[in-house]
């Protein structure tokens, strides 16, 4: 089974990353992606773009190559009570999803309960769908409580590639702690590359192979194809999965006849 989508990548609008939305696009095609996603970091990140590069997202084609492509957007956790994520209603209006995360720019490390407290109002607010690189070894958290919330909220848990190989060293442990703690409370991931460059969109080897080494429910692995994940985003009322129903029932009627 392959993994056929990405709901994680920056673009040239976040200053660390190197890639348009061009070259996203063409190297989704050639690695046989059904989707992907740009999601380029929340207000509050000193590389972030201004918010009206979020409301605009919708002058960019839906599809090019046969790929889909999702408006995104990786919003940071806040630390205050009052004010839980750098987005509200109205940029969300204009997405297609948001993951909600922790960067140290903009929430510095404190103790585990505050880690727990904020991740859970995050996910409270309805603004996001997932739950960011939640294995960070500079923000323990109390796995159960998150996981909980996170059903609660139906909010899918990111098992991020990056965390493995090249981001938030020293994460390893804590992602495998987490994804066995999903698969107990029979919860969902969303599997992702945290591209910042478009070579390596769509890469999830790791991490899917982590799902594998535990017996992870399949199902429960909501990235795995653009049916599931545009489902799922309905259940969030998510306009993106009428709009693109047509093209999804065309890209798995091409699948058929190939085999
Ligand atoms: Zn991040
Ligand atoms: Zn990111």
């Amino acid at each position: 089974m392959k993994h056929l989508t990405d709901t994680h990548a920056h673009s040239v609008a976040s200053t660390h990353a190197y890639s348009t939305i061009e070259e996203y696009f063409r190297a989704a095609s050639d690695k046989g992606l059904q989707l992907f996603s740009i999601t380029d970091h929340g207000p509050e990140m000193p590389d972030s773009p201004h918010p009206w590069h979020f409301g605009n997202m919708r002058v960019l084609p839906r599809l090019r190559y046969g790929v889909a492509m999702l408006r995104g957007i990786e919003a940071n956790i806040l630390a205050s009570s009052a004010r839980c994520l750098d987005v509200n209603n109205t940029l969300m209006s204009f997405m297609d999803f948001g993951i909600g995360s922790f960067h140290e720019p903009v929430f510095k490390p404190v103790s585990r309960k505050e880690h727990t407290k904020a991740m859970i109002a995050a996910m409270e607010t309805g603004l996001i769908q997932i739950l960011g690189h939640p294995g960070n070894p500079n923000y323990p958290i109390n796995i159960e409580d998150v996981i909980r919330a996170a059903r609660d909220n139906n909010v899918l848990i990111e098992i991020n590639n990056s965390s493995f190989i090249s981001s938030r060293l020293g994460s390893e442990p804590y992602c495998m702690q987490i994804l066995e703690t999903v698969q107990k409370l029979d919860w969902k991931v969303a599997l992702s590359s945290d591209s910042h460059v478009h070579y390596t969109v769509g890469d999830v080897d790791v991490a899917f192979e982590k799902t594998k080494q535990i017996g992870f429910a399949e199902k429960n692995i909501i990235t795995l194809n653009a049916r599931r994940l545009l489902e799922f985003l309905a259940e969030h009322g998510k306009p993106v999965a009428q709009e693109l129903s047509g093209w999804l029932d065309s890209v798995e009627s091409a699948e058929i006849t190939k085999f």
